[in-house]
């Protein structure tokens, strides 16, 4: 039976790479979905491919009128709204601390927070009140880095934890009406983009290497694909999950049992 049918959707970042094997695995799952994403292309590309199920609004996660615009353009077309997934994200590549200047390191934390941490803050604020009308959820996209050293340089590993500590504030405040829980992917093959400051001070590597560094690193040894992760997503996101909030739901290959 699809567990999502006749759920409507919002999700961020949902052009590319997880987010994208979200919003199909949904839609196979029987919702409707619409899709905020700054890549006019990739928003062009799904909805060619996934037609009358989605609706898609080319914006920026850290303009609050973005969301609002997509909250809106959900409502209308799909009649509520349901599920938020806050999954845009970008990345520091590992940049290390001591090599960064002073003034990078305040361009990459504003800009890095500003997308990852500021842009799930907004969108949480504009689908609270739809998501109250019908008792709904809200899924974060997370990540290992939100637990564990060496997922991340500074930046990206301090904006996940920080996004765990905003959805257990928001599971506290916004229950019973809504539940709200995140997915902690592991280090996974996709296009994750490097932010512009920290760009001189990290080596980008081939997809290749990529994958050998994400096996090495996790006990089930898997090169984690996107849509390894959905099963997360759609068991949160349904009703059989209606006891659970304030979680994060880890799809890392077993970075918990990882030891020394
Ligand atoms: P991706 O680059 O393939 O997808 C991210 C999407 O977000 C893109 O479509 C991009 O255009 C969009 N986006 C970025 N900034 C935006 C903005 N300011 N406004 C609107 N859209 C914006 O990368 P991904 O790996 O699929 O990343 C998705 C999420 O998964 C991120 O939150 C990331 O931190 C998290 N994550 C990724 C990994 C990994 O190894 N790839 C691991 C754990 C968690």
């Amino acid at each position: 039976m699809a567990e999502l049918a006749g759920k409507s959707v919002y999700i961020t970042g949902g052009a590319s790479g997880i987010g994208k094997a979200v919003v199909e695995a949904f839609i196979k799952e029987g919702a409707v979905v619409t899709v905020l994403d700054r890549s006019a292309d990739g928003l062009g590309e799904l909805e060619q491919h996934l037609g009358d199920s989605v609706r898609t609004i080319t914006g920026d996660v850290t303009v609050y009128e973005d969301h609002q615009r997509a909250v809106q353009c959900a409502v209308e077309a799909f009649g509520k709204l349901d599920i938020l997934v806050s999954n845009a994200g970008v990345f520091d590549a590992f940049a290390k601390f001591v090599d960064v200047t002073p003034q990078a390191m305040s361009d990459a934390y504003d800009m890095l927070f500003n997308i990852n941490v500021k842009g799930s803050f907004f969108a949480a604020k504009a689908a609270v009140d739809e998501l109250k009308r019908t008792r709904g959820n809200m899924i974060f996209t997370v990540s290992g880095a939100g637990f564990y050293p060496d997922g991340g340089g500074v930046w990206y590993t301090a904006s996940k934890h920080a996004q765990i500590g905003l959805l257990r504030q928001l599971a506290f405040e916004l229950a019973p009406d809504i539940r709200v829980n995140a997915v902690a992917p592991g280090g996974t093959l996709t296009a994750l983009s490097v932010i512009p400051p920290l760009r001189p001070f990290v080596n980008v590597v081939d997809n290749e290497t990529k994958a050998k560094s994400i096996k090495r690193r996790n006990p089930l040894q898997i090169a984690m694909e996107p849509e390894d992760h959905v099963g997360a997503y759609v068991l949160l996101a349904s009703d059989k999950a209606r006891a659970i909030t304030g979680e994060v739901l880890a799809s890392d290959g077993g970075l918990v049992v990882r030891g020394l």
